[in-house]
């Protein structure tokens, strides 16, 4: 374990390096204290030798062989070389060590030789001593470069039997002899001993090896398993698993943002090119949002063509990246031989505002992607409480009018429209009304909004209008009847035949329907709102043009609509009561009436205003000073009211 700490940043090398290495690591150990101890024992032997022998043995020559020690050891002591050590250097290394150590003990050896020859038994003794304990500390301390405790035991030992035999005593020879005995078998035992100690450290290397692949292999499966394979980009387990590893792990510094996008327009282009272009067509997508991804910004794919977003960053810089990747995802796509394009639109919320957990964050942004979806289609909406409140309200009336009993909650209010000039009823526009049980009344735009969001819109507008047909013959054939379309209707061909048909099968005469339909509604689809108004037209209706002069479009850039009906905006009414108003008011009647259309002014309120729009010239006049909204039984009976006072006045 020391060694994996101390070898653990070297780089691995192969060829037995790692043996090496770990052979290296241990002499490391060893050496110093080799060195110390044969600086012990000279200094002990020159001791001893100080009185009898001259200064040159006794003082400068184990002087230098001990400082040479000391050198050694100091450098044995410095830490492990962690340069890039490949198996062929550390061999020339093991070799140079292996080689250092022969002199060094043919130094120490020849020094104790020459003292040898001063002093009595005793000294001699000593010597036999020195050589003896010399050669066991280098065996032992080389217990791992055998190879080094071999070359020196010959060394010393072959040196000291010879210089034994030179002298020639029996016991000095006997010594010697016993020396090389001792010394040849431990070098056995050591050997051994180094054998096991490589097979331990190849099974070691070999046990590594193996977890390295098994960790390389699972690292690849982990990735495999957190990568989406159609687009390579992190999939929707990873998302999750990576916001919450950012939370738990407490690493979140300052803000960071999630978000979620979708595709818009996906669909009906997987549908109507086939899946395999679908898949192209994501595939480029990906491409184009791996591109954007950096260390702050990530975008993964949740599934279908869902996309989640992580940014480390405010609001404002996550909206940044969330427009960018609008913008990129909108560049058009060459699928075959035709060229697409699809939108996104995306929800963002923030960490720590928007919510602390991985859940609640993707939830609130998921709210924003709602909101954007339904009212800023191509835009990243930014998650506010705000925007939560809407949302709530808006999904409380999906359920609401979801769970809905329509025959029971649903009605029509009918407001008379009269002519200025003998103040009959000559229309009733039919008004929605829902009275829902859990969210009591109900704004009508709310009602058609909501309709719209849940899909039901076509249904809902021919409920209305079986409801106004079915009531029609309660109010004069003289009145007509004023339903209004919203744009869905107007967009959508088959709710158009569908309301032909109803309008033949009930018999309504020509002109008695009247369809109100806002600017807004034609500017959407201009050439399939003409579409659907001429067909309305063509089948006996007449179109009005409602809340006049609230949006951008002129009179002249409508005239080529088959329109028959002007009514001016309820907020112009107010402007009736002064002179620049009723000016401006003038000019507007007098253009509609010069491209031939009849003209409804829109929300009198007050006496004066009535008197001021039958000055003014206004053919017909509709207002809460008139008549409010109210039942069809109210309606008809003003009609007749007004028949009976126009009578009477004539
Ligand atoms: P609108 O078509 O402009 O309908 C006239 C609205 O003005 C009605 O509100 C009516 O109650 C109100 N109003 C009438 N006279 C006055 C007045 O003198 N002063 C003021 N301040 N307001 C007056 P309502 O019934 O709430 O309808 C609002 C809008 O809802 C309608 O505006 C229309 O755009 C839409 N809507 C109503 N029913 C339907 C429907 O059946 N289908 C569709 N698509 N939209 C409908
Ligand atoms: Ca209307
Ligand atoms: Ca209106």
């Amino acid at each position: 374990m020391a060694f994996e700490a101390k070898t653990g940043n070297i780089k691995e090398t192969g060829d037995g390096a790692d043996i090496l290495l770990a052979q290296l690591a241990l002499l490391h150990r060893q050496v110093p204290p080799l060195y110390a101890l044969l600086s012990v024992n000279a200094a002990a032997l020159a001791f001893t030798h100080r009185d009898i022998a001259p200064a040159l043995l006794t003082l400068f020559i184990p002087a230098m062989l001990i400082l040479a020690s000391m050198l050694r050891m100091i450098r044995w002591m410095l830490p492990l070389d962690r340069e890039l050590l490949s198996a062929a250097r550390l061999r020339a290394r093991m070799r140079r060590v292996t080689l250092v150590g022969a002199v060094f003990s043919l130094g120490y050896v020849s020094w104790a030789l020459m003292l040898d020859q001063y002093g009595g038994p005793y000294e001699q003794s000593h010597v036999a001593i020195f050589v003896a304990v010399t050669i066991l500390g280098c065996i032992f301390c080389l217990t791992h470069l055998p190879s080094a405790a071999r070359l020196i035991t010959i060394t010393v030992v072959g040196s000291f039997l010879a210089h034994s035999f030179w002298i020639g005593t029996e016991l000095r020879i006997a010594i010697a002899i016993n020396i090389a005995l001792v010394a040849s078998v431990i070098l056995k035992v050591v050997k051994d001993s180094f054998s096991s100690f490589l097979d331990l450290e190849a099974s070691k290397v070999a046990l590594s090896k193996e977890r390295r692949q098994a960790q390389a292999l699972s690292e690849e499966n982990a990735r495999l398993a957190h990568t989406d394979p159609l687009t390579m980009l992190p999939n929707r387990r990873y998302f999750f698993a990576h916001l919450e590893k950012m939370l738990a792990s407490g690493a979140v510094e300052g803000e960071f943002c999630v978000g979620v996008l979708d595709l818009d327009r996906f669909k009906p282009i997987n549908d109507s090119y086939g899946h395999a272009q679908g898949d192209k067509l994501l595939q480029t997508l990906g491409e184009r949002m791996r591109a954007l991804c950096n260390s702050d910004v990530q975008v993964v794919r949740l599934g279908g063509d869902e996309f989640g977003l992580i940014v480390n960053g405010d609001l404002d810089a996550a909206g940044r990246v969330g427009d960018e990747l609008c913008r990129q995802i909108h560049k058009p796509v060459q699928l075959g031989d035709t060229t697409v394009s699809v939108g996104s639109s995306g929800g963002i919320a923030s960490f720590p505002e928007a919510g602390r957990t991985a859940h609640d964050l993707f939830d609130r942004a998921d709210f924003a992607l709602y909101h954007a979806k339904k009212h800023k289609r191509g835009k990243f909406v930014k998650f506010s409480a705000d925007l939560e409140d809407m949302i709530r309200s808006d999904l409380a009336l999906d359920a609401a009018l979801q769970s809905a009993d329509l025959a029971q909650e649903l009605s029509m209010a009918f407001q008379p429209i009269i002519s200025t000039v003998d103040q009959k009823v000559v229309a009733c526009e039919a008004l929605a009304r829902w009275t829902s049980p859990k969210l009591g009344v109900i704004a009508p735009e709310k009602l058609i909004a909501t309709a719209e969001r849940i899909g039901i819109a076509q249904s809902l507008t021919l409920a209305l209008f079986d409801r106004v047909l079915a009531l029609s013959d309660r109010l004069p054939p003289s009145v007509w009847l004023s339903f209004n379309l919203s744009a869905a209707d107007i967009g959508d061909s088959g709710t158009v035949t569908a309301l032909i048909d109803r309008m033949r099968k009930a018999g309504m005469a020509r002109g008695r329907i009247a369809f109100e339909i806002t600017e807004t509604s034609l500017i959407i689809d201009m050439s399939n709102a003409r579409v659907s108004l001429e067909r309305l037209r063509a089948a006996g209706a007449t179109i009005a043009l409602d809340d006049f002069g609230t949006g951008y479009s002129s009179l002249s850039s409508l005239h080529q609509l088959p329109l028959d009906i002007v009514k001016i905006d309820r907020s112009f009414a107010a402007r009736l009561d002064d002179p620049s108003g009723r000016r401006l008011l003038d000019s507007i009647r007098n253009l509609a009436l010069s491209l031939s259309l009849q003209c409804v002014i829109e929300g009198i309120e007050t006496e004066g205003q009535m008197t001021n729009a039958t000055l003014t010239g206004f053919q017909f006049a509709q207002g809460y000073f008139i008549a409010k909204p109210d039942t069809i039984d109210a309606a008809s009976e003003f009609c007749v009211v007004r028949e009976h006072a126009a009578a009477d006045a004539a």
